[in-house]
Order: C-alpha cells, then sequence, then structure tokens
C-alpha cells in the first residue's frame, strides 16, 4: 500500500503538538539576536519542504530507474550521471563528479538447502564479500551457537562443520557484530561456513545483506545471512535431537577495482565562500532491494537543503556543499577519498552532517561537538519547532563525514530514523520507496534544510 501525502493536515497536526515540546529546553530565555534573524528563512525553508512530495517524488525516480546501486556496478554509475544532471537542473553551482576507485563485489547465484531430514531450500542472502564455495558448493551438518562465548565452548565440534550464528537482534551495533565477525572467529575452529541469523528485529522471511570481513592468515570462509525463520527452524530441529545437514553454494568474487565518483553540488557562500557546511548522504546501495531508505533518502533529503535554498532564493554566509558519496557499503572508498582530497581544508568544514538512517518516525537529530557548539544547536533547534521533533541528542555524524571530520575536528550532525523501522527492512530486498511516506521524507528534508541553513548563515562559526 501506498501512503497518501496530506501536507495540510500534517503541517496543522505538527504545529498543534509541537511548541511545548520543543521550546521547553530554552523557556527561561528569550531568543538571541542573531536566532530571531535566521527565523524567517528558516520557516520559508520548512514550509516549502512540506508543501509538496517533491522528495518522494525525486526518490522514487531513483529508485524505479536506477534500483540497487552496488559499488562498481552499471547501476550506479548511471544513477551518478543521472544526479549530476539534476543537479544542475536544480541551479546547483560546482557541480562535479570526483573520481573514487572502488571495488567490485559480484554476488552470482548463491542457495542453501536443507537436505537431511527433508529437502527445502531457505531464504538466504550472501554476505558483501563473501567468497565462493568449491564448485559443486558445500554439505555438512550445522552447528548453532547462540554467541562468540557459546561458539568457544563448544570449539571441540566446530571443525568440518556449518556454524549458524543464532543471535537474536538487540541493537544494531551489538548484533552485526556476529555478520561482519562470525566468519574469521569459525574460521578458527575450523568451520567450513558460516549462516548468520539476519541481523533485524523481525522479518518476513527476509535475509539481511551487509559487509563480512575476513582476518589475515585465518581460512576464508563462506558468509551467509540466513532468515529468522530459517534460523529458528534449524535451531528447532536440532534440539530435537535432529542432525540438519545443509547444501551451501555461494559464488561471490571481487573483480578488478573501477572507476567511480562522489557526486558534488554547492550553493556558495555570499560572505565565507570557503568555510563549508557539509550535508550529504551515500548514493551506492546493497545490490538487493533498490537502496530506497539505505540510503537513496539519506541522498534526497541532504541533497533537498540546497535546492530549496536555490528555489527560495536563499544563499547563505558560507557555503553548503552536497555529497552524495560512492562505496559507503563495501568500502568507505568515496568518504575517505572525500576527506583526502579536501585534507588542506578540513579545518573549514564548519559543520558536517549525514542522514544514514532513514526517515522513519519518530526521528531524531543527534550532534557531536563541544559543549559550546551544542549550546549554539540547541537554539537553532528551536527553528524547527513547526516539526514537532524532540530536543537534539547525542549521536552526530555517520560513517560518510567521519574521515574529513575527524581530520578538522568538525561538529557534526545525523538525521536519525526510529532504529525500530528502519533496521527491519536495512540490507534487504525488502528496502523500497513503498516502505517510505511522503511526509516523512519532506520532513527530514525540512529539518535538514533549515538547520543546514542557519549554521551556515549565522554569524559567527559554530564554535569547535
Ligand atoms: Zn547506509
Amino acid at each position: 500500500m501506498r501512503s497518501r501525502f496530506l501536507p495540510l493536515i500534517i503541517l496543522t497536526c505538527a504545529t498543534a503538538i509541537a511548541p511545548a515540546a520543543v521550546f521547553t529546553q530554552t523557556s527561561t530565555q528569550a531568543p538571541a539576536a542573531w536566532l530571531s534573524a535566521l527565523r524567517p528563512d528558516a520557516d520559508r525553508l520548512i514550509k516549502a519542504a512540506l508543501a509538496d512530495d517533491f522528495a518522494w517524488q525525486r526518490l522514487a525516480e531513483l529508485t524505479d530507474t536506477y534500483g540497487s546501486r552496488l559499488s562498481g556496478s552499471e547501476n550506479l554509475d548511471a544513477a551518478i550521471e543521472w544526479a549530476v544532471a539534476a543537479m544542475k537542473a536544480d541551479g546547483l553551482e560546482n557541480v562535479r563528479t570526483e573520481r573514487v576507485m572502488v571495488q567490485r563485489w559480484v554476488r552470482g547465484h548463491e542457495s542453501v538447502e536443507i537436505v537431511d531430514p527433508s529437502r527445502q531450500s531457505l531464504a538466504i542472502l550472501g554476505l558483501g564479500g563473501t567468497v565462493a564455495t568449491p564448485q559443486g558448493g558445500i554439505e555438512a551438518e550445522v552447528l548453532p551457537v547462540t554467541s562468540f562465548d557459546d561458539l568457544r565452548a563448544k570449539q571441540a565440534d566446530v571443525r568440518g562443520r556449518i556454524v549458524l550464528f543464532d543471535v537474536p537482534y538487540t541493537t544494531y551495533s551489538e548484533t552485526v557484530t556476529y555478520r561482519t565477525g562470525g566468519a574469521r572467529t569459525a574460521a578458527q575452529y575450523g568451520a567450513v561456513a558460516v549462516l548468520v541469523r539476519a541481523v533485524g528485529p523481525i522479518g518476513l522471511r527476509t535475509p539481511h545483506t551487509g559487509s563480512v570481513t575476513y582476518a589475515a592468515g585465518q581460512p576464508e570462509i563462506p558468509a551467509v545471512a540466513v532468515s529468522i525463520e530459517d534460523a529458528n527452524r534449524i535451531v528447532r530441529l536440532t534440539e530435537r535431537g535432529r542432525r540438519v545437514r545443509l547444501r551451501l553454494v555461494t559464488s561471490g568474487r571481487f573483480e578488478a577495482d573501477v572507476e567511480s565518483a562522489n557526486v558534488v553540488g554547492e550553493i556558495r557562500g555570499r560572505e565565507r565562500p570557503d568555510e563549508i557546511v557539509l550535508v550529504g548522504g551515500h548514493l551506492d546501495s546493497w545490490d538487493v532491494g533498490t537502496g530506497a531508505s539505505d540510503d537513496g533518502a539519506g541522498c534526497i533529503v541532504t541533497w533537498e537543503a540546497a535546492r530549496l535554498m536555490k528555489k527560495l532564493g536563499i544563499r547563505p554566509r558560507r557555503t553548503v556543499r552536497v555529497v552524495l558519496f560512492t562505496n559507503e557499503e563495501n568500502g568507505l572508498r568515496g568518504a575517505n577519498a572525500y576527506a583526502e582530497r579536501y585534507k588542506a581544508s578540513a579545518a573549514n568544514h564548519v559543520f558536517a552532517l549525514e542522514s544514514d538512517s532513514g526517515v522513519f518516525a519518530p526521528a531524531a537529530l543527534g550532534f557531536s561537538g563541544s559543549a559550546g557548539a551544542r549550546a549554539m544547536m540547541l537554539q537553532i533547534g528551536t527553528l524547527l519547532a513547526p516539526l514537532g521533533l524532540s530536543e537534539i541528542g547525542p549521536g552526530g555524524g555517520g560513517a560518510d563525514v567521519g574521515p574529513i571530520a575527524q581530520a578538522g575536528n568538525v561538529p557534526t550532525m545525523a538525521y536519525l530514523g526510529d532504529a525500530a523501522r528502519y533496521f527491519v527492512i536495512h540490507h534487504t530486498a525488502a528496502d523500497t520507496i513503498e516502505r517510505i511516506a511522503p511526509e516523512e521524507l519532506s520532513k527530514a528534508a525540512a529539518a535538514i534544510a533549515a538547520v543546514t541553513y542557519a549554521v551556515a548563515e549565522m554569524p559567527e562559526r559554530l564554535p569547535r
């Protein structure tokens, strides 16, 4: 089902419930003069973002036309060309690609089936970067474990087995360690392959891909995500005393590095063009689904900040730079190339905002920076009253702005969609435009546009 966009109602509801919650943080003080001066244009940006479903339509165009956009794929190359043309059509300035060499991993054919006690194929996805099985696949008995400790306790039984990491989801950062590190750990004890229970809170038999990393000096064994339901089934069978044999085939391979690019567009600052307010997301995605939430949405909503400024004739004091990074998912080469290219001006990046956690409500803004910078950001947060977001919390930044932020000690922000919803579809075939409500996308664009404008326009540069 597609939700319908009702901008008037959204705006009315948000306005009705928001101010009390948002203004409590500064209710003891009148707004500073510098902040009051920012309010009219911040309001215009918010209104313009909420006025229609432009962001959703643009995201739908991206994901319908180019689909999944794995690094090194023709789809990503074509999406990069499209983004450049669209930024130029928007009237952004200095629109360009910046070359990045990226690795190219190809999934190939893959399957896992139970062969004993009965034949049944499972819902699986090879992890990104997995090696191939030998020709004809691997057939072995499965050994479920519930943690790395449990694996160590059962190490005498691991040799020659397919280890299933059956670890229920708690948080992404906690559970993902089994996806990234399960293969190299099980390989130490002689496992021939690993299955990793899908890293997500619930599923509709949807496996989640994502990177696996191998360790130098350890055998590289095939690593596959298995749906929650299929992991449960294997575990129930073994708990009843059944020996479960699986046949596993993967064909993943790396090909030679290929050329890709970050896409950059700007609104040049009218007074301090060398001071950069950086916003962005990543244009690449995994090769399943269409990368709508991860991270087409982040690209579109940060790009909206610049598009809306151009449309409304707003040229802030500092330069607003939108970057659509390449290769976040399996290499982070775009982020590293950006930091390398701009290392001499890293300290002139006054602020960096990343959107790479979806836009699902209830969303929030997270900030990382000094106490002085946080105090100013909390004031800027009051400009967002019409949106009804909660107070700006901790947790700024992200993978793509990380390297430049580290190089320049740059204060960072993140737009954080509700993780409980985001990680249901993250890295799955279900990451499509259908999951995203137009009003949630517009709201993210509104918040990001207003904050970006405020940091780019405020008289004093945001303190370190
Ligand atoms: Zn992402």
